[in-house]
């Protein structure tokens, strides 16, 4: 790769070449062993930064992945040998616009920085990524991200009014805006959140924003096992839509105790963290269903608190879970979901699978969605242990597609399930996907090995 002639194209000090550099955008969080080291890494202060480097890769036929913070957990900005890892860490504008109620913002903002700009406005970002405060915005966009407060308020893209994308060979396009209703022509802009880096480079977006809620109340139910967790989550769901259905087994809530100390309590099998931001006496309405289902499938303790910090703790808590548990090992991150009521088989399957394969899996779980995150530790330099833990991976991805759900709910497929994907979609449209690939990208530059094989 001849790295001085794009070097030449653009503003000095924009292309990283030594080792140390490169070496830092191999991995991405997944930490795949499979990760390659880029030849270079660009970090652009424009989007004519982005054309450039994109026109020139295109005419080479040069890998480029696009990196915001490079917080994937299905390693889908983890380097190519040879390609150019195209960072937008450094464009990070976030600019309000209160009248229209959005937010404009260049890719590599933060998603928190985007929560924060929002909030001095008065306005409210909901989508709430875990990693919200390393995640970049246009990583979110990229990977369609959830979080938290999907089971009330959705995910990213119920949020993307505009984008605007540099195509594979440079060209720089346009989609959607601050009109709040727009059906001209297809819905292209749907096309490219989601599209993990394989379509274009998302270099703006603008986002809708919501006039804030309160928190009501948060309880915390503790069971002594998943499946009635689950049983209780699925019961609930049914009736009403809390703001946040969080769960944590008993491996999970050890891991936050001896990274964080929180005060979680160490003996129980699970535990289920539930916010009501109804407002008014519905909060005390929605409280009431949430306390009666979970008692009736047996809570050992419940806890309501009406204290808005109190509650923020045990969100921390939670958000700790994925930090704290890669304290015990390497880890395997799976986020396999399922249509609801087959949470509780999904959680039991889990379970076998843990025992058949004899692997450690802890599980969280965004659970009012059905989106689970189970993950799987294994011990580090045992090469039996990783074996097992990977037939472990792929149990629980057939397990999920066997119940109807899918092998990602919201991290992306990345590279680590790549080769997964036409067992849930099938191979008809895994060769459509395939087509809209080849129309957009037909030398294949954008992101390969990412989502299609
Ligand atoms: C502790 C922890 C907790 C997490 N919790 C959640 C969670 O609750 N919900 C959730 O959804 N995810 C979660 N994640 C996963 C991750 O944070 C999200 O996938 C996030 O959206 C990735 O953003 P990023 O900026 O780090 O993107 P990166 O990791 O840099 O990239 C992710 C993908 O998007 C592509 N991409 C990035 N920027 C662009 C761009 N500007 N244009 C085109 N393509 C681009 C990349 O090529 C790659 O395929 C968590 C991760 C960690 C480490």
């Amino acid at each position: 790769v001849h790295v001085d002639e794009l070097a030449a194209l653009l503003p000095p000090g924009a292309v990283l070449t030594d080792p140390a550099s490169v070496a830092a955008y191999r991995h991405d969080w997944a930490r795949d062993p499979a990760a390659e080291t880029p030849a270079a890494v660009v970090r652009a202060r424009s989007t004519a930064d982005v054309s450039t480097v994109l026109r020139w890769a295109c005419a080479r036929a040069v890998p480029v992945v696009p990196r915001g913070a490079g917080s994937s957990l299905s390693g889908g900005a983890s380097g190519v040998a040879g390609g150019i890892t195209l960072s937008l860490e450094l464009m990070r504008e976030v600019t309000v616009d209160p009248a229209n109620r959005l937010v404009v913002a260049q890719p590599g903002a933060i998603t928190a920085d985007v929560k924060a700009a929002a909030a001095e406005h008065g306005l409210w970002y909901p989508p709430d990524p875990s990693s919200f405060e390393l995640s970049s915005i246009g990583g979110n966009v990229a990977t369609n991200a959830g979080g938290l407060c999907c089971v009330k308020y959705g995910v990213t893209a119920d949020y993307v009014l505009g984008a605007e994308v540099v195509l594979a060979d440079g060209t720089v396009v346009r989609l959607g805006g601050a009109t709040v209703k727009d059906v001209a022509g297809l819905p292209l802009l749907k096309l490219f959140v989601g599209s993990e880096g394989i379509l274009g480079v998302i270099t703006e977006v603008t986002l809708r924003l919501l006039p804030p809620v309160t928190t009501s109340a948060t309880t915390v139910a503790v069971f002594h096992s998943v499946a009635a967790a689950a049983e209780a989550v699925v019961a609930i769901t049914r009736r009403i839509r809390p703001s946040v259905v969080e769960l944590m087994d008993h491996t999970t809530i050890n891991a936050v105790e001896d990274a964080f100390r929180m005060g979680l309590d160490r003996q129980s099998g699970a535990l289920v963290i539930l916010r009501s931001d109804a407002p008014g006496d519905a909060a005390a309405a929605e409280t009431a269903v949430i306390e009666a289902e979970c008692r009736a499938q047996g809570a050992e303790e419940l806890y309501t608190t009406t204290d808005p910090d109190e509650g923020d703790a045990f969100m921390h808590a939670r958000r700790s879970a994925l930090p704290a548990l890669e304290r015990l090992g390497p880890l395997l991150i799976e986020d396999v979901g399922v249509p609801l009521p087959a949470l509780p088989a999904l959680v039991a399957g889990i379970g076998d699978i843990a025992e058949a394969r004899a692997t450690r899996i802890a599980l969280m779980a965004h659970a009012g969605d059905g989106n689970t995150h189970p993950v799987i530790v294994h011990e580090a330099g045992n090469e039996d242990a990783r074996t097992r833990a990977l037939l472990a991976f792929d149990d629980v991805m057939a397990l999920a597609i066997g119940l109807g759900g899918t092998i990602t709910g919201e991290h992306g497929v990345g590279r680590l399930k790549a080769s997964w994907l036409s067992r849930q979609l099938g191979d008809d449209v895994v060769l459509l996907t395939k087509r809209v690939k080849d129309a957009l990208d037909p030398t294949g530059v954008l992101n390969p090995g990412v989502l299609l094989r």
